[in-house]
């Protein structure tokens, strides 16, 4: 084994490592404040899983019907079942108008209303007048919002003159007494190893929806910045939400948008019933999602499941007239016919609760600066580091987040990070040298995977976490089902002591690539559990039967755990219980009811 790299060193202010929505919108905004910005990122900037996003992005802009940011909050604030930090929520929703119109000037193609206006289509949690009935906030271009602001993001950042280095895997950050001076990445086509040295990286990484079986996220999504993050020695935050989308296509996963809902569509079992009016009696179809997944389940479960296995549920939209189908909906109508040969228009869709998104991430305050417990100080800073989207735990989404809540989130703060980013980095200084030892830590790790002669494929061990995952931290949870998860789970990181890796290449290595990445997932995976089994309530997607209630007086904290050794090391922050200013007072806790 050797560590013998050449190194390629770079020097930047601001080195952005993801290109999705959040870093797309976060490097333009730093190369905008005149900052030399780079962006790394493993896939093509517009392969991102943003892509994928179909539904929209929400804002208060009232067009069509009266909408006020404090509804927005209120909310986002009920959806989060009050885990959410409600600074960071003000933040968020106050912003979020002028971060859909920066969008709509620099060319998203929206759908458009009769008048000209940007289209808005109901989503599940969204009222207006402080939950008093259904509000159109998600601003939507027809079903692929997440394809047009992504291309148009990717331009924008291009003509801001952002540099970028496309298909680089980002390995570590580059940690010097606790503060962060950059990453270590390898090129993947030629092999090569780079030092990004900076005076601010910020991870926008993603979601690790893959450490699960059955997910609407793309294969490139394994949460590689958060495991930077836990290998760094910080802690990450809330990692027991995990959320199941209600309609994900049975046996495919594929996503089919709660738009769907919001253009009129319900679900049935298998007597045709509406189900969801017994247990969302106001709300219905677009009650949020965690309260959707559980009805399905309960459903299946009581025997009313749908198809020869009883096994999934109906999801309705042939009453919808063609037009509008074809107008509102195309993508997903396509995604239906392909992957469940279901024509929308005659049929039903089959759909399952499918995993979807993780509320859990890197904490943060609202300029995207990376913080952790030290001592007294619940928000201390990370120097050097912040990070934002999916990767970030902001704590704007709690304990459950609101569909079209994320894509808002990924600009809003995407945005807030660049202008922190103009605030405190000076383009003047140079930019710091960095400690060798951090190199051979990003190299060993490298190193070992990369000459792994065990016995067990990478694929094995991984099928054998996402099936703990999806098997063990599912839906519902009891301590029970998630003790026998923390035992497959050890065995799992155990397990990886005997991989085997079959390429030594440099070039083009997608074995040692999907290692790395499984490795990255194995951490992110066993604090998930650890996180839900230390966790005695239930609140927004973390569902116990054996504490079914909310239980503010002892749980309303957030969880940040550490990883050492395969093991987790839990500790807690407070929940911010104020807000950014006096626009708007702390919303108090009450009973969540859609
Ligand atoms: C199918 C689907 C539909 C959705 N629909 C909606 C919707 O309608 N509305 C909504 O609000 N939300 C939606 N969501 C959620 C939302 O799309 C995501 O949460 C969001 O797009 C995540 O964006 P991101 O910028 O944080 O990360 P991503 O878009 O996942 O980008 C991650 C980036 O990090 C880079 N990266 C990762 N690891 C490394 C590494 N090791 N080295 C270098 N680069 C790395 C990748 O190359 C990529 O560029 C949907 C999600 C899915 C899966």
């Amino acid at each position: 084994m050797s560590t013998s790299y050449e190194i390629i060193d770079h020097a930047y202010d601001v080195v952005v490592v993801g290109a999705g929505g959040a870093g797309l919108r976060a490097t333009l905004g730093a190369a905008q404040a005149g900052l030399k910005t780079a962006c790394v990122t493993k896939v093509f900037p517009t392969r991102s899983h943003t892509v994928a996003a179909q539904g929209g992005i929400s804002a208060s802009l009232g067009n069509m019907g009266e909408d006020d940011w404090r509804w927005h909050m209120y909310d986002t604030v009920k959806g989060s079942d009050w885990l959410g930090d409600q600074d960071s929520i003000e933040y968020l929703c106050k912003h979020a108008p002028a971060a859909v119109y920066e969008l709509e000037h620099w060319g998203v193609p929206f759908s458009r209303t009769e008048e000209g206006k940007i289209y808005q289509r109901a989503f599940g949690g969204m009222t207006k007048n402080f939950g008093e009935g259904p509000v159109q906030r998600t601003c939507a271009a027809a079903d692929r919002t997440g394809h047009a602001i992504l291309h148009t993001l990717y331009g924008q950042a291009v003509r801001q003159k952002a540099e970028f280095f496309i298909e680089y895997f980002a390995l570590d950050l580059i940690m010097d007494n606790g503060e962060c001076k950059g990453i270590l990445a390898w090129k993947l086509d030629d092999g090569t190893i780079h030092r990004f040295r900076a005076k601010n990286t910020i991870l926008a990484t993603g979601g690790y929806g893959r450490a699960f079986f059955s997910c609407t996220s793309a294969h490139t999504c394994t949460g590689d910045g958060n495991a930077m993050v836990l290998r760094a020695g910080l802690p990450l935050q809330d990692m027991e939400f995990v959320q199941f989308h209600p309609t994900g296509i049975y046996g495919a996963g594929c996503l089919i948008t709660e738009g769907a809902r919001g253009e009129g569509g319900y679900l049935t079992n298998s007597e045709g019933e509406r189900f969801m009016e017994r247990y969302a009696p106001s709300a219905k179809d677009l009650a949020s999602r965690d309260v959707v997944s559980r009805a399905m389940t309960i459903e299946i479960r009581e025997g009313r499941g749908v198809g020869s296995g009883k096994d999934h549920i109906h999801l309705n939209l042939n009453h919808i007239p063609a037009e509008t189908l074809a107008e509102r909906l195309p993508g997903i109508s396509e995604t239906a016919r392909v992957f469940s040969g279901v024509d929308v228009t005659k049929e039903p869709i089959p759909v399952l609760p499918t995993v979807h998104y993780n509320m859990g991430g890197i904490p943060t305050n609202y300029h995207g600066e990376v913080i952790t417990k030290k001592g007294e100080d619940n928000d201390a800073i990370v120097p050097g580091l912040m990070a934002i989207g999916e990767a970030g735990c902001v704590s704007v989404h709690g304990a459950n987040r609101l569909g079209s809540n994320s894509l808002i989130d990924l600009v809003v703060f995407g945005r807030a990070a660049g202008l922190r980013c103009a605030e405190i980095v000076d383009p003047s200084t140079p930019v710091p040298e960095t400690p060798k030892a951090a190199d051979d830590f990003a190299l060993q790790r490298l190193d070992r995977f990369r000459h792994a002669s065990g016995g067990t494929p990478t694929a094995q061990l991984r099928l054998a976490m996402q099936k703990a995952m999806q098997e063990n931290c599912a839906v519902f949870r009891t301590g029970e089902v998630l003790a026998e998860g923390q035992e497959k789970m050890g065995k799992v990181h155990t397990g990886v002591a005997d991989i085997s890796v079959t390429d030594r290449s440099m070039i083009w290595n997608t074995d040692l690539v999907e290692t790395l990445e499984f490795d990255n997932l194995v951490g992110q995976a066993t604090v998930t559990m650890d996180g839900a089994a230390n966790r005695q309530e239930s609140r927004g997607a973390h569902s116990r039967e054996d504490y079914p209630d909310r239980d503010d007086n002892e749980w309303m904290k957030h969880t940040i755990a550490w990883y050492e050794d395969g093991k987790s090391v839990i500790d807690y922050r407070p929940v911010h219980t104020w807000t950014m200013s006096n626009d708007i007072a702390y919303i108090e806790p009450k009973a969540r009811v859609y």
